[in-house]
């Protein structure tokens, strides 16, 4: 272990597994039984850290792991041979090969990647899994839904493809929910044109997090792919998503690192954005975009000191960002600051400070800089 690591913190992450492990419990317990439950994981489980991430989840019976590369894949494969894993992104051609190694199952969204992929498990003697994707209005990935009973079947007709699902995914699960339900009409339009289809042997999915809101139990739909509300974030504040009582499972913290007073009129930060109405007592805290306390925050974002939300002046920097603090008794230097998280009584939610940066939580999460540790609590506190 390098000594680095023995030092105090100066800008972290919290990571609450025990929060993990409940938050998926009870996403599952509103959802109906036969509901199988893909954890997505992409991107470093939103920033969490995969492997702590993942090996929770799977604790908690998560049946299918998401990610979103071959890398991220690799990554996962090493916590154990058994756990089953999707690929949702396009795989390179030159990815090809390397599929089997990883035991994963391949989003398919074309002949070609038929074509291709079959030959590749064909030549290794191997079966290789693959969920058949339906664009049926996001335009990304997909085969556009009117052509998804003839790539259908393709991929049965295929020597050494196992179909293991079929899937799409929405555009507007968050505030459209016509267009959504016209989408879920042609997911179900497609399947019932593909001949011989037996979807209760299939992973039948659409829903991420936003689409719990509208899903449709009754149907052949009979697994979810979870992403931010495992988080505890909610994506929009849909009356069941509320009913879930998901709970946040990061918070980012960092500290004071030095405290000021500056005379009215003096300007603060580069570019002097910021004028000084008043006498000020400033803080200046050990965290800077360079950690991801984003620069969209400059003279817009608050803080938590001492339970008090305190204002960010002038632009943030790479290493530092300066709050007002003169109306919070007692700062010193090495107190703890909240940028999102609780605080005596007072709290920011990340879906707060995300607008506050003209941003997403998705993108929030996935901002949170390698500099910044994730300390991880693995059990609830009594
Ligand atoms: C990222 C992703 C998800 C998860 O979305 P959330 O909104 O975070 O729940 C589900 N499906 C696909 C295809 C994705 O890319």
């Amino acid at each position: 272990m390098s000594t680095a690591s023995r030092l105090p913190l100066r800008c972290w992450a919290e990571i609450d597994l025990a929060v993990l492990e409940r938050n998926l419990r009870l996403i599952r317990a509103s959802l109906p039984a036969h509901m199988r439950y893909v954890a997505v994981v992409k991107a470093d489980a939103y920033g969490h850290g995969l492997h702590q991430t993942a090996a929770r989840l799977m604790h908690a019976g998560a049946d299918l792991f998401a990610v979103a590369n071959l890398a991220e894949a690799a990554s996962l494969r090493e916590l154990g041979p058994g756990w089953p894993i999707l690929l949702l992104s396009a795989l390179l051609p030159d990815e090809a090969r390397h599929v089997l190694d990883y035991d994963v199952a391949v989003t398919i969204s074309s002949a070609e990647e038929v074509d291709r992929l079959d030959a590749v498990a064909r030549a290794a003697s191997r079966e290789l899994n693959v969920h058949l994707k339906i664009d049926t209005g996001m335009g990304r990935l997909g085969v556009w839904h009117e052509r998804a009973p003839a790539l259908y079947q393709k991929i049965i007709a295929s020597t050494n493809l196992r179909l293991a699902g079929v899937f799409t995914h929405f555009s507007s699960p968050d505030d459209d929910p016509v267009f959504t339900a016209e989408q879920r009409r042609r997911f179900l339009a497609a399947l019932q044109a593909c001949e011989g289809i037996n979807l209760s042997s299939l992973f039948i999915h659409a829903d991420n997090s936003a689409g719990l809101e509208t899903i449709e139990v009754a149907g052949p739909f009979n697994a979810v792919r979870i992403g931010l509300l495992q988080f505890g974030i909610l994506p929009h504040n849909g009356a069941l998503l509320s009913q879930v009582h998901a709970e946040p499972v990061f918070s980012f913290r960092t500290r004071v690192g030095l405290v000021k007073q500056l005379p009215a009129g003096s300007t603060v930060s580069y570019g002097r954005t910021h004028t000084l109405s008043r006498d000020t007592t400033v803080a200046i805290l050990t965290a800077g975009y360079g950690d991801g306390v984003p620069r969209a925050l400059s003279n817009r974002g608050q803080v938590l000191v001492r339970g008090h939300h305190c204002p960010i002046l002038g632009r943030v920097t790479m290493d530092q960002t300066i709050i007002d603090v003169t109306d919070v008794p007692g700062v010193v230097a090495g107190d703890e600051a909240v940028l999102v998280g609780h605080q005596q009584g007072a709290q920011i939610d990340l879906t707060e400070f995300s607008r506050w940066a003209d941003t997403i939580p998705w993108e929030t999460l996935c901002s949170v800089t390698k500099r910044v540790p994730r300390l991880y609590k693995t059990s609830l506190g009594l």
